[in-house]
């Protein structure tokens, strides 16, 4: 695909990941989606996984950080670190 300035801005997975292997949803956890300020992230409950339903992220952290088994990733954009 050829480059263009564009191409900064786009991105080709979202910003919040969940690893469906450590998260457990499936338990009853919805401490990511609680914490979430925007409420962008939402259970799958045929899934029993937690996943980013709006991508919209303010990169705020707090999903990450209480995600009680480490299934939360925030891969925070390059401009912005
Ligand atoms: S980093 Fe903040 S805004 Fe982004 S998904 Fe996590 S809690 Fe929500
Ligand atoms: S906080 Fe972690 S374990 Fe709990 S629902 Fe979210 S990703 Fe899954």
């Amino acid at each position: 695909m050829p480059h263009t300035p564009h191409d900064i801005f786009q991105r080709s997975t979202a910003p919040v990941t969940i690893d469906a292997d450590k998260c457990i949803a499936d338990k009853g956890c919805t401490v990511c989606v609680d914490v979430c300020p925007l409420d962008l992230l939402a259970i799958d409950v045929a899934k029993g996984s937690a996943y980013m339903k709006f991508d919209e992220c303010w990169y705020c952290m707090p999903c990450e950080k209480d995600c009680p088994t480490g299934a939360v990733k925030v891969e925070i954009p390059y401009l912005l670190r």
